[in-house]
């Protein structure tokens, strides 16, 4: 499409869709990525879930992958129980620990926090209970959290969260986003005693309701999702202002449909990879490229198989793109389920490699893994 035909249908579109927010910003016309051709999602299926969280109903949410250093069979998944607390999982599945402290809501962590001369993984939750940051440090040994928080830090009305650590400062932060648009970007720092505290950035707005965000740690990029609108692109540094653009969006001419849940990066090499987003409303995950404008990919569901059910109606995401030990050799993508079919709500994990091979095959795998895929190629992973 030409650029003149582009204009032309983007003012078209938008006065349909009352997305003028792209146009009146004044910060970028372009057409967000444009629509996917009408192909079946790719249907991959997990090969391993959570046990269920401990609260019924709408509970589990978000979710991190902490991987092990030395033992990465041995890692773990963080997940969220929004009516009030957090699990570890290890990678068969089983809780290992549950913390009840709260409504926590998102997820993130981020490794080699200095912390009382130490490189600690660090793991935050926005915890809905009191609109605080609960901070927590991995031990490597037990693989359990530890409250390390040095006091009750109170943000803005929580409800999504995540983190990001820039390269060019070294400083870690926690972002926070609220139902009414709003953004906080808070950062953690060693208090001397050997807990984590806080202090505010920056804060801006997006808009309407805003819960999913993810940050590209080597590229400073933050993604942000406006649930019924679509995915902007902000600058991950605190002075880095709030000129955006879009990535895509929901409705007509959009690949999304709202609402736009988790967002999740998958680092391959020289800043390649890919953004991945949950289209909670028609229980899609959507794949962009990671870098430049990114650009659509492909969409997939998780579908039944393995003897587990397909996800739906997915909150949280999350991806990482190591070796995980043997059964996660390339990697694991994490997704909450909506509606699991065996008790309260859990987490799906399928292998990366799956959705690479799909993404590049654009066809449906064969399913009984392991066994039926071919031992994955090296250049596989990371992409
Ligand atoms: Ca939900
Ligand atoms: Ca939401
Ligand atoms: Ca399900
Ligand atoms: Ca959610």
């Amino acid at each position: 499409m030409n650029d003149t035909k582009r204009s032309a249908t983007l003012g078209v579109s938008l006065v349909g869709l009352g997305l003028l927010a792209f146009v009146t910003m004044g910060v970028d016309t372009r057409q967000a990525n444009p629509p996917a051709s009408p192909e079946k999602a790719l249907e991959i299926s997990a090969t391993v879930e959570t046990h269920p969280v401990p609260h019924d109903e709408d509970a589990a949410d978000d979710l991190a992958i902490w991987v092990h250093s030395t033992e990465p069979a041995k890692s773990t998944i963080v997940g969220t129980d929004k009516q009030g607390g957090l699990g570890v999982y290890d990678l068969a599945g089983k809780q290992l620990q549950y913390l009840p402290d709260g409504e926590m809501n998102n997820v993130d962590l981020r490794g080699d926090f200095p912390l009382s001369g130490q490189q600690v993984a660090l793991v935050t939750a926005g915890n809905r209970s009191d609109s605080s940051i609960a901070i927590y440090r991995v031990n490597q040994t037990s693989r359990l959290l530890e409250n390390v928080a040095a006091r009750k830090i109170t943000t803005l009305e929580v409800y999504g969260s995540c983190m990001y650590r820039s390269r060019k400062t070294g400083k870690f932060y926690y972002i926070v986003t609220s139902k009414k648009g709003e953004v906080e970007q808070w950062e953690l720092y060693d208090d001397g005693t050997g807990k984590v505290d806080g202090k505010k950035a920056r804060s801006f707005k997006v808009g309407s309701q805003t819960e999913g965000c993810v940050a590209d740690d080597e590229l400073a990029h933050l993604y942000i999702g406006e649930e019924t609108v679509g995915i902007w692109k902000y600058g991950a540094e605190p002075d880095a202002g709030t000129s955006r653009t879009p990535v895509d969006k929901t409705g007509t001419g959009g690949n999304l449909v709202a609402d736009v849940e988790g967002l999740a990066i998958a680092y391959g090499t020289d800043g390649t990879g890919y953004l991945i987003a949950s289209s909670q409303g028609n229980s899609t995950y959507v794949v962009y490229r990671r870098e430049q404008s990114n650009q659509y990919v492909k969409t997939f569901r998780i579908a039944g198989g393995n003897g587990i059910d397909g996800t739906s109606d997915t909150d949280g995401i999350d991806v990482t793109t190591a070796h995980l030990g043997p059964a996660f050799p390339h990697g694991v993508f994490v997704a909450q389920d909506g509606h699991n079919d065996n008790g309260n709500q859990n987490f799906k994990l399928v292998p990366w490699q799956l959705i690479i091979a799909g993404i590049r095959n654009g066809d449906r795998l064969r399913q009984d893994f392991p066994g039926s895929l071919r031992t994955p190629r090296p250049e596989l992973s990371p992409l």
